[in-house]
């Protein structure tokens, strides 16, 4: 967004948070992005993003959006430091998946911890995962991981999937994936990387251990819309509810990028729609000139 906005020449002043680049920043290889044939480092790709809206004009700076007032324009904008005024305001500030706060999680994340098979599904050739959750994303990313792992273990809280039937059709049709039901995943165990996951039966009491090279954590995401509750109309699910333009309910307000996305949650989408909101700001910021 900050690159077409930049670049219409309208000033744009991007608060990209204490540690700016988001999703794709935390994220190993990227490699899937266009133009980068042989892949890129997450960070390296956050990092050129952000050199590109630079060159544009834009200001990037490292503050925390603690409050917005997106009664009426001119808007504003609070931070802990400072307060901005903006004619248009495009919202990007993603998402985030909701993690199972269990030992072993964050120990390694990005080494055997994943969300994202899209990303790294590709790093378990011939091995074995694991997957936690039961939704469309868990059974969808499961169908996904067979293409390279071995076998795929789902472990999941109830003896039922919530994710739609034709999913559980193919999952239960697919030899490389079993299922263990009733159970949560209650410590991820390694030394470098992971080794192995201990389970829990939540009807028995009774506690295993399942052998795995990954663990690949579906239990849904979390849309980081909390600023915007009671000013932006959001979904059930916390979404910011958009139109195929990028505008919210509140004209001047765009948005972009998974925060609005409940489906694809890919760096190209995510870079799409943020394109689409910059030229569609800079469309209001032309029909409404007093501004
Ligand atoms: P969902 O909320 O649909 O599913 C989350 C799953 O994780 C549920 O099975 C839930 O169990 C389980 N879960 C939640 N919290 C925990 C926990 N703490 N421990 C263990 N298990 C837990 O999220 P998804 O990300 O799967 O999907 C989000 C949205 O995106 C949905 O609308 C979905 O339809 C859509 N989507 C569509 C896809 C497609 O069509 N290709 C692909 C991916 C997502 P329980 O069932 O017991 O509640």
């Amino acid at each position: 967004a900050a690159i077409y906005a930049g670049r219409a020449r309208i000033p744009t002043h991007v608060c990209a948070g204490t540690l700016p680049g988001g999703q794709p920043a935390n994220t190993a290889d990227v490699d899937n992005f266009p133009g980068f044939p042989s892949g890129v480092a997450g960070g390296e790709l956050a990092q050129r993003f952000q050199g590109q809206a630079e060159r544009f004009g834009t200001e990037i700076v490292p503050e925390t959006v603690t409050d917005v007032d997106l009664s009426e324009p001119p808007f504003t904008i609070r931070s802990e430091r400072n307060a901005y005024r903006a004619q248009a305001v495009i919202v990007a500030t993603g998402a985030a998946p909701r993690r199972l706060g269990i030992p072993g999680e964050d120990q390694f994340y990005g080494r055997g911890v994943s969300s994202c098979a899209t990303c790294d599904g590709f790093f378990y050739q011939d091995k074995q995962v694991v997957v936690v959750g039961g939704g469309d994303a868990a059974i969808d990313e499961s169908l996904f991981l067979t293409r390279f792992a071995d076998k795929v273990t789902v472990v999941h809280r109830r003896d039922e999937l919530r994710a739609t039937k034709i999913f559980q059709e193919q999952a239960f049709a697919n030899p490389k994936i079993d299922f263990v039901w009733d159970s949560v995943v209650e410590e991820i165990l390694g030394e470098q990387t992971v080794t192995g996951v201990r389970t829990r039966n939540v009807q028995s009491g009774e506690t295993s251990m399942i052998e795995t090279d990954g663990v690949f954590v579906y239990i849904g995401m979390e849309p980081k819309s909390s600023l915007f509750i009671g000013q932006l109309e959001l979904d059930s699910n916390g979404y910011i509810v958009s139109d195929r333009r990028q505008h919210t309910n509140v004209p001047g307000v765009f948005v972009a990028g998974d925060v609005q996305d409940p489906h694809y949650r890919q760096v190209v989408t995510a870079a799409g729609t943020g394109a689409i909101a910059a030229m569609e700001a800079e469309r209001y910021l032309g029909k409404y000139p007093h501004h």
